[in-house]
């Protein structure tokens, strides 16, 4: 069987690589001169998942998700994994109510996910902090660049081919991974660009004693080799990859209301500006595109891309297999792109 997966972000990376431990020879078409130059091509990313109230197919999804990216990551060598924990600030009581609720209804052990109060975070923390947080003492941070190149080693990949009619490719599988750029072929998916910027400052005294990731508004990761990654801007309908200073200054202002620790000047050592792909209902879409055989789609990661794509690519090799699917019927449902077709259509 031919495949072809179009886009060499974590979506197609990651699809490659469950394809090929399945025993197939994908290969992969990305626009760009080399891979990760989407969304997918930050240094470092913070990886939790996206928390609900309500245990459902969504909370499932992560679940299944996180779990799956643990057991993976601890396979590769090079993608500078720090599962140096997360902290999930309980920054107000919306917040509270929500992050509460994921506790008590996901059922996770507390090994995996526990609140904490104030002094309990802050020592997690290794810095005084003013919220109580739910911890995930697994979570942590990664390369989203280097964990491309891990998970494309070894795939036939091929550069600067901006793919624009799906006749130039002779293959019995095409799977769309090209991000916002999926809207191309697939117009009828519900697809915004989000453009996101992370900064890169240099780390203080102060700051440097910082132990686990932190998210709030934003994210802050803990200091690697002197660097921390604060994230990341979230401008919905903006498609443009220019990064620009005002949205430094407002990751370092979300930083410094997060944690009143941390009222230092920060000096910005770099900082990169992407599109992510967020579909109408934030979840990721994933499966075939019944209109013609053996078309498939993985997009609207969103966010949450790095625990994500993981996923999608294991539920993709089985749709394309035909073997038994890693996930319950109610998950793969709601990840389907037939969500978005009216009801009499699908
Ligand atoms: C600033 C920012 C910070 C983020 N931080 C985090 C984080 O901390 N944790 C987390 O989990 N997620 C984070 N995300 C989200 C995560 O990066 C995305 O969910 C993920 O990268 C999406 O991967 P993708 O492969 O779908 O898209 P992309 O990485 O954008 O890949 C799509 C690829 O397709 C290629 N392409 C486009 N059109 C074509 C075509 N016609 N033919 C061939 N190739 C094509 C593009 O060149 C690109 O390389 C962040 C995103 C941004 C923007």
């Amino acid at each position: 069987m031919k495949i072809a997966i179009l886009g060499g972000g974590l979506a197609g990376c990651a699809t490659a690589f469950k394809c090929k431990e399945a025993g197939l020879e994908p290969d992969l078409y990305e626009a760009g001169p080399g891979l990760a130059g989407g969304a997918s091509g930050n240094d470092t990313g913070s990886y939790s998942p996206r928390f609900s109230a309500l245990r459902g197919p969504e909370s499932d999804f992560y679940s299944a998700a996180y779990f799956l990216a643990l057991k993976q990551f601890e396979h590769f060598d090079y993608i500078d994994w720090n599962p140096c924990g997360a902290l999930h600030l309980i920054t107000d009581e919306k917040k509270d109510r929500q992050l509460r609720r994921t506790a008590a209804n996901w059922g996770w052990g507390a090994d995996h996910m526990r609140l904490l109060d104030r002094e309990e975070a802050s020592k997690v923390a290794n810095m005084e902090l003013q919220r109580a947080a739910l911890y995930l003492p697994h979570s942590g941070t990664v390369s989203p660049r280097k964990l491309c190149a891990a998970y494309a080693n070894g795939i036939s990949s091929y550069f600067n081919r901006p793919i624009d009619s799906l006749e130039e490719i002779d293959a019995d599988v095409i799977v769309l991974a090209c991000g916002p750029a999926v809207s191309h072929f697939a117009p009828e998916l519900p697809l915004t660009p989000v453009r996101g910027q992370v900064t890169e400052i240099r780390a203080t005294e102060r700051s440097a004693r910082l132990s686990c990731s932190i998210s709030y508004e934003g994210y802050v990761t803990p200091a690697k080799e002197g660097v921390h990654t604060v994230g990341a801007t979230f401008q919905p309908s903006v498609d443009s990859t220019l990064s620009d200073t005002e949205d430094d200054l407002e990751n370092i202002s979300k930083l410094k209301e997060a944690l009143p620790q941390l009222q230092d000047e920060f000096e910005v050592v770099s900082h990169r500006a992407a599109v992510r792909a967020s579909s109408r209902d934030r979840f990721p879409i994933v499966g075939p595109l019944t209109d013609r055989p053996g078309l498939y789609v993985t997009t609207g990661h969103g966010s949450y891309g790095l625990l994500s794509t993981l996923m999608a690519a294991e539920l993709l090799a089985d749709m394309i297999l035909d073997r038994p699917y890693c996930l319950p019927n109610s998950v793969t449902k709601i990840l389907s792109p037939e969500r978005f077709k009216p009801k009499q259509d699908r």
